[in-house]
C-alpha cells in the first residue's frame, strides 16, 4: 500500500484569507462558510503550493494511506 502527503488546515488558526485556495493547481481547498480553509483529500495532490503562500504557515502534511 502506498503512502501520499495530503494538506492539512488547522481550522482554528486559519484567517480565511484564501491565498491557499488561490495557489492550488487542482481546487482542492475551498473556505468554508468564510471561516477558514478545508482540503479536500481526495483532490489534493500533495504539491506543496500552498504550503508557502501562507501568511501564517500553519498549512501541513500528514502521510495518508493510499488504497489504490
Ligand atoms: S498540496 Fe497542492 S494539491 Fe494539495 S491542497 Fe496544497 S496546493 Fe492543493
Ligand atoms: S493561506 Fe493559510 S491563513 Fe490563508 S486561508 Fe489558507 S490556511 Fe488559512
Amino acid at each position: 500500500m502506498k503512502s501520499v502527503l495530503k494538506a492539512f488546515v488547522p481550522k482554528n488558526k486559519c484567517v480565511a484569507c484564501g491565498s491557499c485556495m488561490e495557489s492550488c493547481p487542482v481546487g482542492a481547498i475551498s473556505i468554508f462558510k468564510g471561516i477558514y480553509a478545508k482540503v479536500n483529500t481526495n483532490y489534493c495532490i500533495g504539491c506543496k503550493k500552498c504550503l508557502g503562500v501562507c501568511p501564517i504557515s500553519i498549512i501541513h502534511f500528514e502521510e495518508v494511506k493510499n488504497e489504490n
